[in-house]
């Protein structure tokens, strides 16, 4: 697909012509403080509470900014119906399970992060996967390819995680809000770009049934050709008749067996590997699964607040250590060798990776089990410390170690010695899928969902009776699991078990970042976030930049090239864009660039809040689509 990536002097011309209107003149530092800010940096006006540069068609009755345009028609229609925010996502989630299922779906999970305009509050749903009770350790040890085998299926969560969003935010039942994906399963679609050129990856095959459907003979879908997916719409029709509980609760004198084809299907084990090991998940594990509302992490940048995913996401913590560790650098400013895509901006941003993901590997994890040391990650303390080793024009070396923040919110814990520790395991790939919504009263949402690796573990939940076809039940189960430790650690400080290894019941560490971002005085400016592993966080801490310092327009903030890094050491991924200058400095500096892979899927939307017209931006890395309302 070609991507319409303005030059790089464009976006800044556009960006500073923007910058010089009336009312855009920095603003003193006196109010800087006021704002609670460390740094001599001066903000942008727009800091003050005034929108960024927005630039692209404004509309009022809402917009949804979705990675495919057929799950972008189902959000639209519904918000046409009288639906709001909360109910489009709901039936863009299941729309997104038909037409892009290698991304998400109901065999997977995700974090629904809610504005809700009447009260200014901010909640996040975590319907995330959770370890069967039977999961240990050290059930991944020996396991060849373990990421295809059904011991990586974690108990799937998007179900019960739209039930609570619809009981307590929406305004439209279950039923209703699955209508438009069980059309789209019963009557078809035409096969997408991105969905045939997935089609017949190794995962989409990696059972019988799977390849059956998405690579038939070995040959993927034409671009174009019509495809269904009628066990699904029987599936949702299931679902949408009884209830959720039709999904986790096995009762066959309802007709409700899809349990039984979730539990039977994670016992997949890939007859090509002898030490193959499937799941140990039962229907007391799908009875047991209950969706999480959390509380957002909470952060300023520069004036403004965002509130990010916290636990068992590390990317709210992750990206605020980020940004935090920046504040005190004039990243917008090119009088002072910043500005975008510089060789120094792109240098102290890397570094500001190098540091957060360090601590992300010991300290974050699912906090209903581990003690995740969240204020301490981000005490103004800690991060400055941390911050001090980015120095512009220099390499940190050697890698960096993990700090220990402990001491920043306990006194009495005494810092420990630092030790090497275990690499995060997930990475991007073809798959989940990051959606944002806006409705005519204002309620926003932003949604990142998930089965993990494209095309999940390649199984269909499903079972087969004695001499009976594989009853199938149209939809991925997840390998979520392998987002765990495959391996069991010990954390260099606690001497306890690493804070993301596999416990019964637990969650295991995501990536990803649904994000807002909000006036000083609270008022939403712009939901967004990304799939892509762990290059989710640095996704979302790029967008945030180029809006933020950048004061690029929302779109010109999603087609910038990105920069990423996610770990320690000095590998640094580009996107095609960046000036030569940047590359080669970089390399001088001793860093290993590779240029040319695309990073992350950003959706978003904005709203201005002095005059309440509302905006999308849609990445052009996948099949990114903005529907604004009224239609024209
Ligand atoms: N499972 C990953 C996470 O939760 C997301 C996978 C992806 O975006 O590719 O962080």
């Amino acid at each position: 697909m070609t991507r319409s990536r303005r030059a790089l002097g464009c976006v800044l011309l556009a960006t500073l012509l923007a910058g010089t209107a009336p009312g855009s003149v920095a603003i003193a530092n006196a109010k800087d403080q006021s704002l609670g800010i460390q740094s001599t940096v001066s903000l942008p006006s727009h800091a003050q509470g005034n929108p960024p540069p927005w630039s692209g068609k404004a509309f009022r009755q809402g917009v949804v900014a979705v990675a495919n345009p057929y799950a972008a028609e189902a959000g639209a229609q519904i918000l046409e119906s009288g639906g709001n925010a909360v109910d489009a996502a709901v039936a863009i989630a299941y729309a997104l399970n038909v037409v892009e299922p290698q991304s998400a779906g109901i065999g997977g999970g995700g974090f629904m992060m809610i504005h809700q305009a009447k009260t200014g509050e901010t909640v996040a749903i975590d319907s995330r996967e959770r370890a069967p009770a039977a999961a240990t350790p050290d059930m991944f040890v020996g396991v060849p390819n373990a990421s295809l085998q059904g011991v990586a299926v974690g108990v799937p969560g998007m179900v019960r995680g739209t039930e609570m969003a619809l009981e307590r935010y929406g305004n439209l039942s279950l039923a209703r809000t699955l209508q438009p994906a069980i059309k789209l399963a019963d009557d078809g679609f035409a096969a997408t770009p991105r969905y045939s050129a997935a089609s017949c990856s190794s995962r989409a095959r990696n059972s019988p049934e799977a390849e059956a459907y998405f690579c038939p003979d070995g040959v993927a879908p034409v671009v174009g050709s019509l495809v269904q997916n009628k066990p699904l719409a029987e599936t949702f029709r299931l679902i949408a008749t009884n209830g959720a509980d039709c999904f986790y609760v096995y009762q066959p004198e309802k007709g409700c067996d899809i349990a039984k084809g979730i539990v039977e299907g994670q016992k997949f084990n890939r007859p090509q590997a002898p030490n193959g090991k499937g799941g140990s998940m039962t229907y007391a594990d799908l009875e047991n699964y209950q969706a999480t509302l959390r509380t957002p992490t909470e952060s300023t940048y520069r004036g403004y607040k965002l509130r990010l995913m916290s636990s068992p996401s590390s990317g709210g913590l992750t990206v605020t250590q980020m940004l935090k560790m920046l504040e005190r650098l004039p990243l917008g400013d090119e009088s002072q060798g910043f500005g975008f895509g510089s060789p120094k901006t792109v240098n102290v941003m890397v570094d500001a990776m190098r540091l957060a993901f360090a601590d992300r590997s010991v300290w974050m994890g699912d906090s209903d089990f581990v003690r995740e040391p969240s204020r301490g990650l981000v005490h103004p303390d800690y991060v400055a410390l941390r911050g001090a080793a980015i120095v512009p024009g220099a390499r940190i070396t050697p890698n960096p170690s993990p700090g220990d923040p402990r001491p920043f919110e306990d006194p009495d814990v005494e810092a420990g010695t630092l030790m090497p520790t275990a690499e995060p395991v997930t990475g991007p790939g073809e798959t989940t899928t990051h959606f944002s919504v806006v409705d005519k009263w204002g309620n926003l949402v932003s949604y990142t969902n998930t089965i993990e690796s494209g095309h999940g573990i390649g199984v269909f939940a499903g079972y087969r009776g004695a001499d009976q076809p594989f009853r199938n039940f149209g939809f991925l189960l997840n390998n979520e699991m392998t987002d765990f430790n495959l391996t069991p650690t010990v954390n260099p400080y606690t001497g306890e078990p690493g804070f993301n290894d596999v416990q019964p019941g637990k969650r295991p560490r995501s990536s990803m970042t649904p994000t807002l971002i909000l006036t000083p005085d609270g008022k939403p400016l712009v939901a967004f976030g990304s799939p892509g592993g762990s290059t989710i966080i640095n996704s979302v801490f790029n967008v945030a930049l180029n809006l933020i310092d950048h004061r690029m327009s929302i779109q010109d903030a999603i087609d910038a090239p990105r920069v990423s890094v996610t770990s320690t050491a000095s590998s640094v991924s580009l996107e095609d864009g960046f000036p030569a200058e940047t590359v080669n400095v970089l390399r001088g500096l001793g860093y290993t660039v590779s240029t040319g892979a695309d990073i992350g899927s950003v959706q978003a939307v904005v709203v201005d809040p002095k005059t309440g017209k509302q905006y999308g931006g849609a990445d052009p890395r996948r099949e990114g689509t903005v529907i604004g309302l009224p239609r024209p």
